[in-house]
């Protein structure tokens, strides 16, 4: 093993040469309390930074035992010794210069979700791998070798010391982070147990302050709920909370414009994931599954079966298996459904102000009008009663402009000036009255005749029957609210299982495959660009990055032709959870900067690649 000694005469011995000559310091060296390991070299100060990692060994960074094993603790300690590491880097960017990338040290910096990350790992034993970017600095393309060793012998070491060792980090403070993930991992438990989408806690702060910046808005409207809605948790470490439980079925975020629908609903999105104390988001948790769909024209869609909801399209085009490279508002929105299931989505959000309107809901005037044989949508009005009884995905969608929704509906929450309000009696009698007839019968219109015309979609709708949730799970109505609400349940089946399965696309198959990620918005690779900025639960541009090394190892290794694209996921998943996100960079020096997404998006990214080929 080299020693900073070593290392020292080294980087003198190359002052003021060539470039490349950098690339001799690759291999590790013993720092005495730590370990230094420069992994890659860049090719010259303008290229992407050299990789370099830090190990610090279990006796000497010490963290208690009780937060090591792996899950969320784990993942809670890793994240808070980035974001100790990054604000000590802070302190020394731009303090080394030169041309280029000199000097740089690039390090992740987390925002307010807590997330795994390549960028710090800490094994079972207790070990820490930090990993950054550094830019090695250069005057041209001559070695500032004096520039790396202020580097390399005084920022990085006061990093790892401020930042890696127990002894030396705010340990009330890394509790307190600890803590709050044991009780963010309570709550996500009891949703589960009490058969509810989500919970929300009186005292959440939901609003951000800006469109572009995810702190919480100061002087917000706190989060109160509904007296009927109300649960209690009593957590392990914070104590009792209290707050809405979003139960299982269909629920409307209802009222007018501005009143915070949407703002609801995005922290209903991120609730998917554990925020940071001080966020005010910290105990609004929703199903781990759910997924936001939204319209996207434009997109490509491989082999979906959007059947349910499409059929009967011009030119006889096949919506079993619907293939197209520019997907319309409905075709894409109907899609997102359909792989949102695909990947295991136990709850749908969706947004009035993303969706595309004729997808969501068809008036009577318009069903009167336009025959049924020139129309192939079937509404998701017409079909969220059967995703919840048949698929058990429950849906919570925020809208103000369709009272239609009323009748399917479990429960409807008006948010007032951001307060929300239990309407659901209310607007189940103003449903009925404004449709006596039809609530009386107990029947649905099929098609254009009753005032209950409204809600028909293609052919089937028409037949009355009683669904049979599973139990446990049936939706929160009244006895009276699910007779009226099985008039949405249509005979057929749901949806159908997953099947797609994946060919191999030998398209990325040279060495040198250029990779490019664009923020959080997507990423290009060999100029194939995989387009996720209607991926909205997406949470930072290092989840992108690590979605383009998903497409890559499992264009590599998994696209086999035996398995689904589920299951690709899975596998993913499987390898990020056991080694870190990292992980699905093997091989390559690609390790730093990459975030673990959720088996969703790495669905979502796979459905969007314009070179998926299905079997
Ligand atoms: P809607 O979807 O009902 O039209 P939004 O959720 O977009 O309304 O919210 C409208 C505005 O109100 C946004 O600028 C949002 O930041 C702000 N807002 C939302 N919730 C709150 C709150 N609790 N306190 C203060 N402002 C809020
Ligand atoms: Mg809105």
């Amino acid at each position: 093993m080299k020693t900073q000694s070593d290392l020292r005469a080294h980087l003198r011995a190359i002052d003021h040469r060539s470039y490349p000559a950098y690339k001799e310091l690759r291999g590790s060296y013993d720092f005495g309390g730590f370990l230094l390991q420069i992994d890659h070299v860049q090719g010259d100060p303008f290229a992407a930074p050299s990789a370099v990692s830090v190990t610090v060994p279990a006796a000497q960074a010490a963290f208690p035992s009780a937060f090591l094993s792996p899950g969320h603790r784990r993942t809670a300690l890793e994240d808070h010794l980035v974001r100790l590491f990054s604000r000590e880097a802070e302190k020394y960017s731009g303090k080394a210069r030169g041309s280029g990338k000199s000097g740089r040290m690039e390090v992740s910096r987390p925002g307010q979700e807590v997330l795994a990350r390549s960028a710090c790992t800490v094994s079972e034993r207790g070990d820490v791998v930090f990993r950054m970017e550094i830019g090695f600095p250069a005057n041209g393309r001559t070695i500032n070798a004096r520039e790396l060793e202020k580097i390399l012998f005084e920022f990085l070491p006061a990093c790892v010391r401020a930042a890696l060792y127990y002894r030396s980090v705010d340990r009330k403070q890394l509790k307190a982070g600890i803590d709050l993930s044991d009780d963010q991992l309570f709550i996500r438990q009891e949703l589960g147990k009490r058969g509810l989408c989500a919970f929300v806690a009186d005292g959440a702060v939901l609003p951000r302050e800006s469109g572009v910046s995810d702190l919480p808005m100061r002087g917000a409207v706190p989060f109160y709920s509904p007296e009927s809605l109300r649960v209690e948790m009593d957590l392990p470490h914070a104590g009792r909370v209290t707050g809405m439980g979003i139960k299982r079925g269909i629920t409307l975020i209802a009222g007018g414009g501005y009143h915070g629908k949407s703002t609801l609903l995005h922290a209903l999105e991120r609730g998917v994931y554990d925020h940071i104390a001080g966020d005010g988001r910290e105990y609004v948790i929703a199903d781990n599954t759910a997924v936001k769909i939204r319209a996207e024209d434009g997109r490509s869609i491989v082999c979906d079966d959007i059947s349910l909801f499409i059929s009967n399209l011009p030119g006889g085009k096949d919506t079993v298996r619907f293939s197209t490279e520019n997907a319309s508002g409905s075709t894409s929105q109907a899609a997102a459904v359909v792989e949102a299931a695909e990947a295991g989505c136990r709850v749908l959000l969706i947004d009035e102000d993303t969706s595309a309107t004729n997808f969501m809901v068809r008036d009577e005037l318009m069903q009167r009008v336009i025959a049924p044989d020139k129309e192939p949508i079937t509404p998701f009005i017409s079909r969220a009663r059967l995703l919840f009884e048949k698929n058990g995905i429950s849906t919570i969608l925020a809208l103000g402009s369709s009272g239609a929704w009323f009748t399917p509906a479990d429960c409807i929450l008006q948010m007032d000036e951001y307060r929300p309000v239990d309407i659901t009696e209310k607007a189940k009698e103003a449903a009925k009255a404004f449709s006596p007839s039809k609530e009386a019968a107990g029947e649905v219109s099929a098609g254009t005749s009753s005032a209950g015309g409204i809600f028909a979609g293609g052919s089937s709708a028409g037949e009355k029957s009683a669904g049979t949730p599973s139990a446990g799970e049936g939706p929160a109505g009244s006895a009276g609210n699910r007779t009226a609400a099985a008039a949405f349940l249509d005979p057929g089946p749901g949806l159908p299982a997953p099947r797609r399965i994946l060919l191999p696309d030998r398209a990325f198959s040279g060495d040198r495959i250029k990779t490019k990620t664009m923020g959080r918005d997507g990423f290009v690779i060999d100029r194939r660009t995989v387009d996720l900025r209607h991926v909205e639960q997406l949470a930072d541009s290092e989840q992108s990055a690590a979605l383009a090394q998903c497409l890559l190892y499992a264009e590599r290794r998994l696209m086999d032709g035996k398995r689904t694209l589920p299951e690709i996921a899975d596998a993913l998943l499987a390898l990020i959870e056991a080694r870190g996100p990292g992980a699905v960079a093997e091989g390559s020096y690609v390790r730093t900067g990459l975030a673990a997404p959720r088996k969703a998006e790495i669905c979502a990214m796979l459905s969007r690649f314009r070179g998926l080929r299905v079997r």
